[in-house]
């Protein structure tokens, strides 16, 4: 009878709420392993490190790049190549289809 309590969480681009196994997730490592790279994830994975989400679709990827969105959430501490996981996004929301 008791209903699994379900994580919300907020899109970084529309700010939308929902369920996080709605969302993908950029996950930012923790901050103390060199080197390590940002990677993109499925909204329901196991993460180590600080997950970032963004609604499954592709206008919130688009929006997100259009704006600039990582690189302001990002840039400051971390090198990274924002095309490249813009286009593992674009990728994931494809997959989905
Ligand atoms: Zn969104």
């Amino acid at each position: 009878m008791i209903s699994k309590r379900v994580p919300i969480r907020k899109c970084i681009v529309c700010s939308e709420r929902k369920p996080k196994e709605e969302f993908l997730m950029i996950v930012r490592p923790a901050e103390n392993k060199l080197g390590a790279e940002l990677s993109v994830m499925s909204g329901e994975d196991k993460k180590s490190g600080r997950g970032y989400y963004i609604c499954k679709n592709i206008d919130c990827v688009q929006k997100a790049k259009r704006v600039r969105r990582l690189e302001r959430l990002f840039s400051k501490r971390y090198n990274f190549e924002p095309e490249k996981i813009y286009r593992l996004l674009e990728k994931a929301v494809h997959k989905d289809d």
